[in-house]
């Protein structure tokens, strides 16, 4: 998935815990065969390929991811989409030709970007894409997916402590209540506040790490499927905290796109779920934080708690 991965657990056994984490990177994989739009044979590649042709017979595990992408796409009226297959697929051209993409290509991708036109039946399962040339691309929702999957197996097996970590989208197994770092999205090498999280996940969407560029010009990978151009709300990184990971993936690209203001029911609609904004501040040097009533406590500044025993990679990606 393009990520670096890690899983924890507490456990006496070191030999039965092996096994167990074993497991569950099996799931991981299993899962990225059915989702990656990279391999030929996975689902999602079955799905281009039937765009306005076909129905699909799908896994129950990409119909349930399906089914959650549909939920956050109507809630955040389409900002979060996983039918941006085209949309990314022309910036993805545009950072290999080195040439912006044109008005009509844009419109063109865009009109084909409409998570209405993404079918799904759960008998069965199957899915369609109503219109040729549509594409699902699974990279905001299919990490945080996969990590749910993960810890599942994990407490399946009888694990009551621990986390999965995919590249930032990060799920903890039983009660946490430690303090994460959350990045500096100016110095992402360093941490700018931490956050005490209780339980749950939580995942960040930002520019900093991954990007396209264009004759000599930065673009960022979270796109706006209204204008069908890399998102400016003003954001240079949020960190949700949800439930489960999936959610917490869905919830930061869409948060990203829309912005504090325009986010706000979207976070109010999902139950436990909280937001927090590096904003952009007319000053350059200065950045606004922005969070949701109920983190209001959970915030500290680095100098105001000591150096936590954490592993240094559950600071976020
Ligand atoms: P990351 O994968 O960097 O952690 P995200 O979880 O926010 O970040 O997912 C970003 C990926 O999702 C992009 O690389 C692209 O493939 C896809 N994407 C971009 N914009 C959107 C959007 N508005 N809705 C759904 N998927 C998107
Ligand atoms: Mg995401």
């Amino acid at each position: 998935m393009g990520t670096v991965w890690e899983m924890a657990v507490w456990s006496r056994e070191r030999p039965r815990a092996l096994w167990a984490l074993d497991g569950a990177f099996q799931e991981v994989a299993r899962l990225e065969r059915l989702m990656s739009r990279f391999l030929p044979e996975s689902q999602v590649s079955q799905l281009a390929r039937a765009a306005g042709q076909a129905t699909v017979p799908i896994d129950p595990d990409l119909y349930t991811l399906l089914a959650q992408a549909q939920q956050v796409a109507a809630v955040s009226d389409g900002a979060f989409d996983v039918t941006m297959g085209p949309l990314v697929a022309l910036w993805a051209r545009a950072d290999l030709t080195g040439v912006l993409p044109g008005p009509a290509e844009i419109r063109f991708a865009k009109s084909l970007v409409d998570y209405r036109a993404s079918v799904l039946d759960a008998d069965g399962p199957t899915a369609v894409l109503q219109h040729a040339g549509m594409s699902l691309d699974l990279g905001a929702i299919g990490k945080g997916f996969a990590v749910d999957r993960a810890v599942e197996r994990l407490q399946a097996a009888g694990y009551t402590q621990g986390w999965v970590n995919a590249g930032g989208n990060v799920r903890f197994l039983g009660s946490w209540d430690r303090a994460v770092p959350v990045r500096d999205p100016k110095y992402p090498d360093r941490a700018f506040v931490r956050l005490i999280v209780e339980e749950g996940a939580l995942a960040t969407s930002a520019n900093y790490e991954r990007g396209w560029k264009i004759s000599g010009q930065r673009y960022g990978h979270l796109l706006d499927p209204r204008t069908g151009w890399p998102a400016d709300s003003g954001c240079l990184s949020v960190t949700v905290c949800a439930p489960t990971a999936a959610l917490a993936d869905a919830l930061s690209t869409a948060c990203f796109v829309l912005g504090p203001e325009r986010s706000w029911l979207l976070c109010a609609v999902f139950p436990k779920v909280e937001a927090l904004w590096y904003m952009k501040d007319n000053n350059a040097d200065q950045m606004q934080l922005v969070i949701t009533p109920g983190i209001n406590g959970r915030v500290h500044d680095l100098p105001a708690l000591q150096e936590e025993p954490i592993h240094a990679d559950v600071s976020l990606a």
